[in-house]
């Protein structure tokens, strides 16, 4: 079959998916549940900031739909993440693994403590971190020390680890766990992408000390913007709620702070926005799993890669994949699609590659740069 003849009929399949769309995007929110009540409801108590019975209710859920003992409302992702990291005991200088193929957060949150990422390379399949990847580079550059694991190259302390559940398919957390607690690492998850995905019937976020969500406006679930951190150590849940809350300590008029703390409190006013669509998550994956299982089948037919969970897991699909022959076949779908009222995207450039990070320290990143040359993301929002 021509190319283009396999494109036309590509897109003429996304859109009949969407047909009261004359664009269709890659992933557009919907409020078709309780969300103008609880917004309303949130301004019509006032509390429209950051205390409110949302906010308890948001966290409440989190624990509920993760499994997790506790979960504390933070302001967005990237800020969830700055948060787990401070709490994991990341120090300035220290080194933190994490994958090269990755949205830019998770870069960005290492640095904003002053640490150093390390960009290991990601399993061809999962698209998230390899713990094959992951185990060499510690047998090849690391060495266990009474106060921690270090990098014998640098020199400096391999404080954590964060891999990344890309597109909302479960990575092959439990080895990079068991890896992780063997050199004494901490785990931090960046789940940003994965509410509502499971890897061996267990939510993701909840296989390290910490794990981190996103509620921005493209994720599965939306709450304008928004975050959350879970863990199943209390000291940590309280931590991580005292230094969100400017580090005040509890009193009924006296303004006092022990720490450095940080104003990274969810407003009420976006916690009752997420209410309303956690609410529908269950219904919102159905929808998306759905779509995911036809694009399945279409793009066997059609000969094209089709990304897919591990048999062990089961991913929300966020954000459907395809991988092409090359770069060229990739560029050449992108082109067609977006001219033809079809909204495409290739994958993040690799962290490693821009400036800000080129002098990290990299494995091969044999997959990474395949992926890289190859991914395209598909219109894979709820369809009405
Ligand atoms: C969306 C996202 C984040 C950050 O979330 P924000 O809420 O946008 O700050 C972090 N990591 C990954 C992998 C993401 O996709």
């Amino acid at each position: 079959m021509e190319l283009t003849d396999k494109f036309k009929k590509t897109t003429e399949f996304i859109k009949a998916k969407y047909p009261e769309k004359n664009f269709v995007g890659l992933h557009e929110p919907v409020f078709i549940g309780n969300e103008r009540e609880y917004v309303l409801d949130a301004i019509d108590s006032t509390f429209v900031s950051s205390v409110g019975a949302y906010v308890n209710r948001f966290e409440e859920m989190m624990t509920q739909i993760t499994g997790a003992k506790y979960a504390v409302a933070i302001v967005n992702g990237t800020n969830a993440l700055h948060m787990g990291l401070i709490l994991a005991g990341v120090q300035r200088e220290d080194e933190v693994l994490s994958q090269a193929l990755t949205f830019i957060a998770t870069a960005n949150a290492i640095s904003y403590i002053g640490a150093i990422p390390v960009f290991l390379d990601v399993d061809k399949d999962t698209l998230g971190m390899s713990p094959v990847a992951l185990k060499l580079f510690l047998e090849e550059n690391a060495e266990k020390r009474q106060d921690g694991t270090y990098n014998k190259s640098t020199g400096k302390k391999i404080a954590a680890c964060v891999p990344m559940h890309t597109f909302g398919f479960p990575c092959r957390i439990d080895e990079i766990a068991a890896i992780c607690e063997e050199w004494n690492i901490y785990l931090v998850e960046d789940a940003a992408e994965s509410l509502g995905s499971y890897y061996k019937d267990k939510h993701t976020g909840v296989f390290g000390g910490i794990g981190v969500f996103s509620f921005n406006g493209n994720k599965t679930v939306t709450c304008g913007g928004g975050g959350a951190l879970i863990t199943n150590d209390e000291a940590i849940a309280k931590r991580a709620k005292h230094l969100t809350t400017q580090a005040k300590v509890p009193h009924k008029w006296e303004f006092v702070h022990d720490e450095i703390g940080y104003n990274y409190r969810m407003p009420n006013l976006n916690a009752a926005l997420a209410c309303a669509q956690l609410e529908q998550l269950e219904h919102f994956i159905e929808n998306k799993r759905g779509l995911a299982a036809a694009y399945k089948a279409f793009f066997e037919m059609q000969d094209i890669k089709f990304v897919i969970e591990l048999p062990e897991a089961k991913a929300n699909y966020w954000l459907n994949a395809l991988l092409f022959n090359d770069r060229e076949e990739r560029d050449t779908f992108l082109t067609y699609s977006n001219e033809t009222g079809v909204m495409t995207r290739p994958i993040w450039e690799l962290m490693n590659r821009l400036k800000m990070f080129q002098y990290c320290q990299t494995d091969e990143l044999t997959n990474s740069v395949w992926i890289a040359e190859r991914l395209v993301n598909i219109p894979s929002g709820f369809r009405v």
